[in-house]
């Protein structure tokens, strides 16, 4: 029997064969790792990922879909796990090896999934995601631009964020209201261990929750004016002006509650 989209697994399959091949093709896989894909649905990435590698695991939700891709790629190379990805175990998965994730992610889990990834970027390599293109402007924007704020500065901490394309609604069907794009995701080497993460997080979602006032303002909780300025930081600059390196001194010199005016 024909399957239906299912509208709570976020099922949009990707029908475009030039997008299904450049989106497996995005993703490598160096020697001894493993090549993971999130949501394989009916198979449309997972066909071209098998033609490039010789074993591929795949986390799918959808028990009717486990049952079509056993059936579709016997002996091929692919092992499907059915569950949740969001309860999955990616240490466990990777089992001692590193791990390449790719996926047309459902867009309804993409801020959690990542959430839990970057708690596992020790045995990642590599992620390439197909995510609503808004989040993936967000990801990569720098400094300056309308579109820099939290995601951007917490997500560019641990990872280097590269836009690789647009895909548009008439690709999938059903066809999702928005823009897609595909998007390369590399843990970073040069994260200083010693960084309090909630601290860092901490000024972050303060400087960027009241993105239109100053830093002397939004981040009032933290410092003085007097403080911000003996670290080097100009009190009337706002958030979106900031760098990540910026981020990183004050999260490294600043507690909460510490003000001294
Ligand atoms: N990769 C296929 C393609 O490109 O056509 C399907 C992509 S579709 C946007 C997302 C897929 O993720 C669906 O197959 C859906 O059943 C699966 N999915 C949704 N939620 C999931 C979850 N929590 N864990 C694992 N898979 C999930």
């Amino acid at each position: 029997m024909a399957h239906k989209p299912r509208k709570r697994f976020g099922q949009n399959f990707l029908q475009d064969p030039v997008y299904q091949q450049r989106i497996a093709n995005s993703i490598s896989l160096k020697d001894g790792a493993k090549c993971i894909e999130i949501g394989p649905g009916k198979g449309a990435i997972t066909a071209h990922l098998l033609r490039r590698f010789s074993e591929v695991e795949a986390l799918e939700m959808d028990r009717d879909l486990v049952t079509l891709l056993e059936k579709k790629y016997v002996d091929s190379g692919l092992t499907v796990y059915q569950g949740d990805v969001l309860k999955a175990d990616f240490r466990q998965l990777a089992g001692g090896k590193r791990l390449s994730i790719i996926g047309n992610l459902p867009y309804n889990i993409s801020s959690p999934l990542l959430f839990q990834l970057i708690e596992n970027l020790d045995v990642i390599d590599e992620m390439v995601f197909m995510l609503q293109k808004e989040v993936v402007d967000r990801m990569t924007a720098g400094p300056g631009t309308k579109t820099y704020g939290r995601l951007s500065v917490t997500t560019g901490l641990l990872l280097h964020s590269e836009k690789l394309f647009d895909v548009p609604p008439g690709a999938f069907f059903p066809a999702p209201k928005v823009m897609s794009s595909v998007v390369k995701l590399r843990p970073r080497s040069d994260v200083d261990a010693s960084l309090d993460r909630k601290v860092f997080d901490g000024i972050v979602k303060s400087a960027f929750s009241q993105r239109r006032k100053t830093i002397r303002n939004s981040l009032s909780e933290w410092a003085s004016a007097e403080q911000l300025t003996a670290l080097g930081v100009d009190p009337q600059q706002r958030a979106e002006r900031l760098d990540i390196d910026t981020y990183v001194l004050l999260a490294k010199n600043l507690k909460p509650g510490t003000t001294r005016d």
